[in-house]
């Protein structure tokens, strides 16, 4: 089978250092499979949007050489393909409405969503706006990850039935990345391990929906100072083009791989190539860390 991998970034910001790194290794891991690598813009959450951040993104990618095969996917064009999964989820009775509040929630002893609608067969009314919450009969209490191994899932968290649309008429997150990576055929997600709290409850979805499951790959998440994930929201800096080899090299270097001697007499694409040929996905570190500024 070919490997089909895929880049999908958020567009709430510009590339920043924890963005280059998930871009580098699912980048080198399709490339070093002679596989596919993908890039989907996942603009399906406009309040969180920034206007430009998609292009600039785009921009950095082919900055670094870091070139997608084919056509870039949005989701924003997708509306169509979701709901139908939406409607046929709720035909049979594998959705339902829901009107809780996210007060109601946070103040339940587990914190997680308790089934309170399952039973209630709410419907939609133009007055008020629903959640659609997924009936979760079939919780995936384990999988194994092709970096950090076995993961136990908490399993309150693995039976919560999840929002697969949300109340302010959006889509969510677990239901769309499910339905694109399978609609693009991707056959391995690597990605930042922030996600492995949700790949259960993914997983899940690719079962109910009698779709094949993909394999995954969770990279080290990138800490600033405080220990907290580099992201857009937490404002991170974003990658300066006119340094790009440097970081190209701390972001291999992050992953746990090892750096051509000359590198810097390299240029971006040579660096390239040589990562493919020399990358090792089990050296990448199991443990999110801070970036240690040295280079050697
Ligand atoms: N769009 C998500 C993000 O930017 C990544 C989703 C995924 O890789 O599954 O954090």
């Amino acid at each position: 089978m070919c490997y089909i991998g895929r880049f999908a970034p958020s567009p709430s910001g510009p590339l920043h250092f924890g963005s280059l790194v998930t871009a580098l290794g699912s980048y080198l891991q399709a490339k070093s499979c002679r596989g596919k690598w993908l890039v989907r813009i996942e603009d399906i959450d406009p309040p969180r949007e920034v206007k430009g951040a998609a292009t600039a993104i785009l921009t950095t990618l082919e900055a670094l050489n870091l070139y997608w095969d084919g056509e870039i996917l949005y989701q924003s064009t997708c509306s169509k393909r979701y709901r139908a999964v939406l409607q046929s989820l709720l035909d049979k009775q594998q959705a339902y409405y829901c009107d809780c509040t996210r007060q109601r929630i946070h103040h339940l002893p587990s914190g997680l969503y308790d089934g309170f609608c399952r039973n209630r067969h709410l419907n939609q009314t133009s007055q008020q706006q629903l959640a659609i919450r997924l009936k979760q009969n079939q919780p995936i209490y384990q999988f194994t990850d092709k970096i950090r191994g076995l993961q136990n899932v908490d399993t309150a968290n693995a039976q919560e039935d999840f929002i697969i649309h949300r109340k302010d008429d959006l889509f969510a997150y677990n239901l769309v990345v499910v339905l694109d990576d399978n609609e693009q055929g991707i056959t391995e997600i690597v990605r930042g391990a922030d996600l492995l709290p949700v790949t259960a409850k993914q997983i899940s979805l690719y079962q109910l929906l009698g779709l094949p499951v993909p394999t995954y790959c969770h990279l080290p998440l990138v800490l600033d100072n405080n220990d907290n994930k580099l992201s857009k929201q937490n404002h991170a800096t974003p990658i300066e083009l006119n340094n790009l080899k440097t970081l190209t090299v701390q972001a291999l270097q992050f992953l746990g791989q090892v750096i051509p001697e000359n590198w810097q007499d390299a240029n971006q694409m040579q660096l390239l190539d040589w990562a493919i040929k020399h990358w090792d996905i089990t050296n990448v570190p199991k443990q999110n860390s801070r970036l240690s500024t040295n280079i050697g």
